[in-house]
């Protein structure tokens, strides 16, 4: 029996606390080298898919800490309070949908980045794939 329904992408923080699940498949996916996101994650970049985020369920009491985006424009970014997992990111420019952090889904392989947003503070120690479009500051959108 084959089957084309999506299969549902759920994730959740370090200590389990949170947990979230998608009923529709990703919009975009990319890597944001902003220095918001840098910071955020204490990394490179921040690998995110973006879910329609009427389709997205969390489960436990995330944290949301409130900075002005690259747009100009607020963004919350949603934590774990527990263990200081990065997991959600809410643009009010797009206020339809919902950034989850790749790392904290159940099987990571299913992240497929498209884009590379923000490259133009990307850190001199960062390598990109050749695969992926890249942008220097804020992509389009679909
Ligand atoms: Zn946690
Ligand atoms: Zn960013």
């Amino acid at each position: 029996m084959t089957s084309e329904a999506i299969p549902a992408l759920c994730g959740g923080c370090l200590c389990g606390a949170v947990r979230y699940a998608s009923s529709a498949a990703p919009i975009i996916e990319g890597n944001c080298h902003c220095r918001d996101c840098q910071k955020a994650s204490g990394s490179a970049y921040a690998p995110t898919l973006f879910f329609p985020l009427q389709a997205v369920t969390i489960a436990g009491d995330a944290k949301f800490f409130e900075s002005i985006g690259g747009s100009g424009q607020p963004i919350r970014r949603g934590f774990c309070p527990n263990c200081g997992s990065q997991l959600f990111g809410l643009p009010s420019v797009r206020d339809d949908m919902i950034g989850i952090r790749a790392g904290s889904l159940d099987d990571t392989s299913a992240y497929r980045p498209q884009a590379e947003i923000f490259t133009a503070h990307a850190a001199p120690w960062d390598s990109m794939s050749d695969a992926t479009a890249k942008f220097e500051t804020y992509p389009p959108m679909p």
